[in-house]
């Protein structure tokens, strides 16, 4: 076996299986069907890239589908967000394609199957229908009116049609058998009435098709070769099959519909009726609040297409369930940023310090370098003057000989720099230190010597130098939930779980280079994380999110416990 055989997922051994029973390549064709009623999250990320991952392997035509079926909850605003959200993962469709284009031809099938004896309208309540289901075990009733005659349900059908129902009077249904051991076989909803504006057929129609009575058939108008969907679809099967096994031509392409597991991401929830929740419900700012796992918010917080892609790679695709920890996702996005983000030092808690020795109103530009990781990224410079900001947490007047920053009496070296040396320190009333005195050793500067010449401190912090520095708002996010499947509690509510102190802003102080960054600009803050700007970002207040921070100190958090 090849390496490249070795790698196949079992999806695409089912395609290869299938070219091996005779199926012609150009006959295969997928599709990637989000209802556009929210915005795509990252369980999608790995359908999304799974379908035209799928395309890019078979060179096959992927059409971006709206099953948007459902007027009372669809929306314009969601068909451009998915459509943004797929180009910036680096795709591109073959066909943008609407199941409500489709809403005549299923009509029209609608009618050959009551002329068939193959469908009926049943005007019973909803609960009446719903208390003839059965159970697993035990047949369902059937309805008085499902022998109705063919005449009387073309009647009935078109008259929904032409709106002369209230919602609810009537229902089209399959006729197929209330005693299958699958309750979804037992005469399965096709239409109902919803006297609702739709999106794009606007009040065209008052009748619309349910998604059982719409998926397949919309495949095999499209000529979808493997409907790839996830596993609580399984025992849709029967009746997708059942469904074109009514109106399928022989002459042409029948989809067959195949699942796989749903993802999921620790510490957050991926279903759009959930998110919206958290939307309608303030806990975030909207779909895209940097903290919610969906893919625009997943691209404010500054994540990168490529993150995503090589995450939804690593865990590839499963026949069970299963969570996946958010941290591995964050490893994905530190690994890219590593590579491509620029360093830039910037003060979140800062300690004021003066270096005595250096003259008032003196400064220097040092050179320092833009990422050690890509030697093309270059070099920038930052200034150095008597007064700098370096971390409240890097200074204690006494520590021990682990403690590798700055105390009273050591040294350490300010990155890009030099070496400086804490002589003394001022306390306020309460006795927090509000600035510390040092030294610095003009013959230690960075870069001004050889390697071998330079002499060597253990510990290395980053300041940026006080007249120099600009301020911005930054944002730090913790968890938007506090327990790692918030949704996985049988009796108690997912909201519950929602982390009160998700984001904290602080003001950070920026070394001089970072004031013409733009919106979406990515950055490593050195030894505080990557980051990158907002979209709220302006001239006047720039604004910055963490992104990730530099390790996974989760992990460890949760390690110790
Ligand atoms: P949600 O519960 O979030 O609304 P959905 O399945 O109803 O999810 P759709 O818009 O119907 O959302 O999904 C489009 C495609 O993405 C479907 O093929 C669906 O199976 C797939 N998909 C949705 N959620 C996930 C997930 N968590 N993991 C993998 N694939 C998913
Ligand atoms: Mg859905």
């Amino acid at each position: 076996m090849s390496e490249e055989e070795r790698s196949l997922n079992f999806i695409e051994h089912i395609v290869e299986d299938d070219l091996k029973d005779g199926y012609a390549k150009k006959d295969l064709r997928f599709r990637f069907p989000p209802e556009p009623n929210g915005y795509l999250h990252i369980g999608h990320a790995s359908s999304i890239c799974l379908n035209f991952g799928l395309g890019l392997r078979y060179k096959a035509p992927v059409n971006l589908r709206f099953d948007d079926t459902n007027p009372a909850k669809e929306e314009r605003e969601y068909v451009e967000a998915i459509k943004a959200d797929v180009e910036w993962l680096g795709y591109s469709w073959d066909t943008e394609c609407y199941a409500s284009d489709y809403f005549e031809q299923l009509y029209n099938w609608a009618v050959e199957l009551i002329k068939k004896g193959k469908a009926y309208v049943d005007s019973q309540t909803s609960e009446e229908i719903a208390d003839q289901k059965g159970t697993p075990t035990e047949a369902g009733k059937e309805s008085p009116f499902r022998n109705r005659s063919v005449e009387e349900n073309l009647n009935l059908f078109e008259a929904m049609k032409n709106g002369e129902f209230k919602e609810g009077e009537h229902v089209l249904r399959a006729k197929i058998d209330m005693g299958s051991s699958n309750m979804l076989m037992r005469d399965p909803i096709m239409y109902r009435i919803l006297h609702k504006a739709h999106h794009r057929t606007n009040t065209d129609w008052c009748i619309y098709p349910m998604y059982d009575w719409t998926h397949g058939e919309s495949d095999y108008i499209e000529q979808v070769s493997h409907s790839l969907c996830t596993l609580e679809f399984l025992p849709h099967r029967e009746l997708y099959d059942w469904f074109l096994d009514q109106l399928v031509d022989s002459k042409k392409l029948r989809p067959k519909q195949r699942e796989f597991a749903r993802r999921n991401l620790s510490h957050t929830v991926v279903s759009k009726r959930k998110l919206l929740k958290l939307v309608e419900n303030g806990n975030v700012s909207g779909w895209d609040d940097p903290r919610m796992p969906t893919i625009s918010g997943l691209r404010r917080r500054g994540y990168t297409p490529e993150s995503i892609r090589n995450f939804a790679d690593t865990i590839g695709i499963a026949k069970r369930e299963n969570v996946v920890d958010v941290s591995l996702l964050e490893f994905h996005v530190r690994e890219h940023l590593n590579k491509i983000a620029p360093r830039v030092m910037v003060v979140l808690n800062p300690l004021k310090v003066v270096i005595t020795n250096y003259t008032e109103g003196d400064e220097e530009w040092l050179d320092a370098e833009n990422n050690p990781e890509d030697p093309s990224a270059g070099s920038r410079k930052v200034p150095f003057s008597r007064e700098l900001y370096i971390e409240k947490e890097d200074f204690r007047e006494e520590a021990n000989r682990k403690f590798f920053r700055l105390k009273l009496g050591g040294e350490v070296r300010l990155k890009n720099g030099y070496i400086i040396k804490a002589e003394s320190c001022t306390k306020d009333e309460e006795g927090n230190i509000v600035e510390v005195q040092c030294t610095y050793d003009p013959k230690s500067r960075s870069g001004s010597g050889t390697e071998e010449s330079l002499r060597k401190v253990k510990g290395t912090l980053h300041w940026v130098s006080i007249p120099h520095a600009t301020a911005a708002e930054v944002r730090l996010y913790d968890r938007l939930f506090n327990d790692p499947t918030p949704d996985g509690h049988k009796d108690k509510d997912f909201m519950e779980f929602v982390n009160p102190n998700s984001l904290q802003k602080v003001t950070g102080f920026l070394e001089p280079s970072l004031k013409d960054a733009e919106p979406g600009d990515r950055f490593q803050f050195q030894r505080l994380g990557y980051f990158n700007v907002d979209s709220d970002s302006s001239s006047e207040n720039m604004v910055f999110n963490r992104t990730v921070t530099l390790r996974d100190t989760w992990a460890k958090l949760e390690q110790k416990n």
